[in-house]
């Protein structure tokens, strides 16, 4: 991060610890001329431990602890609303220190547990299913924000609960926000002080930003693609922005020389659109388009949501789909929609007030 805060003067406002590297941090302490380790230990309070306060870092002398509360503070996300949906499907909307929201969704799904991170407020494409698009881009979110929703989740779990799978799926594209994300999942591989994720349970999804793919091999976790067409026109019509930077011919060309490790493979999404991109030509081109790439397909039937235009296909147009890529050799897996009802489901995700969700409840329902 290269406008990060380090050491505050006296008088300034006191540095947020989660907004610092490690490197931020060391530099923070010079001040004090406290040993090295101190480093490692503080960041295992912040994240291994996710102390709320200085004061919590008992393995500091009450001196030590003084000192840094005269520099620096631990800022978490304060406000958290939790939506449950009958499912089981839980929605986090955090609220920012600007007052700007954003979503997290733990989704359980037997041996799973699932959390969907966001990564900008809003988002500045305009994926005509997507309800986040409608939004327009606010802001990307920093480094600690990113990290703040897997905090926060965690905090929220019950006793035999255990996080499984991060998906950077939520709210926003993730390579447009490529150094924060970055700087984010440093901190949750971190084995010594950060939070020992193992880059392979991590996903990071793209609307397709071709020429940064190299950036997710570089970070050692999975990559997801969301497709959803297979012809240039078709992927101008459903995601104009994104066609604009990169068409498919570049995308799939940029797919094709993705690093990937011998026992991965690239996972391409398919929003499935009644009557728009869910027809036998549809998954025929698909079969084409993917041939010869180590790959699977997450389809996902369309969630609906208020004033979209779309349809969500029926159940047995989704097989028909499927089975067509099956016989074909191309593993497809339909993705369940979980939290619909919180709006809390792929593409569902904006800044609805809860009380929304309840009234999208019941209009999605009586329609499927
Ligand atoms: N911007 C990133 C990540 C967020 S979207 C991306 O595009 O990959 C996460 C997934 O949800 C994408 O695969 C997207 O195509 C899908 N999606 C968006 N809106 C949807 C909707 N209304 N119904 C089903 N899936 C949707």
């Amino acid at each position: 991060m290269s406008h990060e805060p380090t050491a505050a003067p006296s008088g300034s406002p006191p540095v947020n610890l989660l907004a610092l590297t490690e490197e931020g941090l060391g530099r923070l302490l010079q001040q004090f001329e406290w040993p090295r380790y101190r480093i490692g230990q503080i960041l295992r309070w912040l994240y291994q431990r996710r102390a709320g306060s200085i004061a919590q870092m008992t393995d500091l002398s009450q001196k030590d602890r003084e000192q840094l509360t005269h520099v620096a503070t631990i800022s978490r996300t304060q406000q958290c609303t939790v939506l449950e949906s009958a499912d089981g499907t839980r929605k986090f909307l955090l609220t920012l220190d600007d007052g700007l929201r954003i979503e997290t969704v733990l989704i359980p799904d037997e041996e799973r547990l699932t959390l969907c991170v966001s990564t900008q407020v809003g988002c500045m494409l305009d994926c005509g299913f997507c309800l986040t698009g409608t939004m327009g881009l606010k802001r990307n979110l920093k480094a600690h924000e990113i990290v703040d929703q897997v905090l926060t989740a965690q905090d929220h779990l019950t006793g035999e609960e255990r996080l499984t799978n991060l998906v950077f799926m939520g709210m926003g594209e993730p390579l447009a926000n490529i150094e924060a994300l970055s700087s984010a999942i440093q901190c949750l591989i971190n084995k010594s002080w950060g939070l020992g994720w193992s880059p392979r349970r991590i996903t990071v999804s793209t609307a397709g930003l071709a020429a940064r793919l190299k950036d997710v091999a570089a970070l050692g976790v999975n990559l997801a693609i969301s497709l959803n067409g297979t012809t240039e026109e078709q992927r101008q019509q459903l995601m104009p922005a994104v066609s604009q930077i990169a068409s498919l011919k570049t995308l799939m060309a940029a797919c094709r020389r993705y690093p990937l490790a011998p026992t991965r493979r690239l996972t391409f999404e398919y929003v499935l659109l009644a009557g728009v991109n869910d027809r036998d030509e549809d998954a025929h081109r698909l079969v084409k388009l993917l041939k010869g790439l180590r790959c699977k397909v997450n389809l996902i039937p369309f969630n609906e949501f208020p004033g979209n235009p779309f349809r969500r296909p029926t159940d047995r147009s989704v097989l028909a789909f499927q089975a067509i890529l099956t016989r074909a050799g191309v593993d497809a897996f339909i993705r369940k929609s979980r939290g619909r009802d919180v709006l809390g489901a792929c593409g569902q995700l904006g800044n609805l007030s809860p009380d929304y969700a309840g009234r999208a409840l019941t209009q999605i329902e009586s329609r499927c």
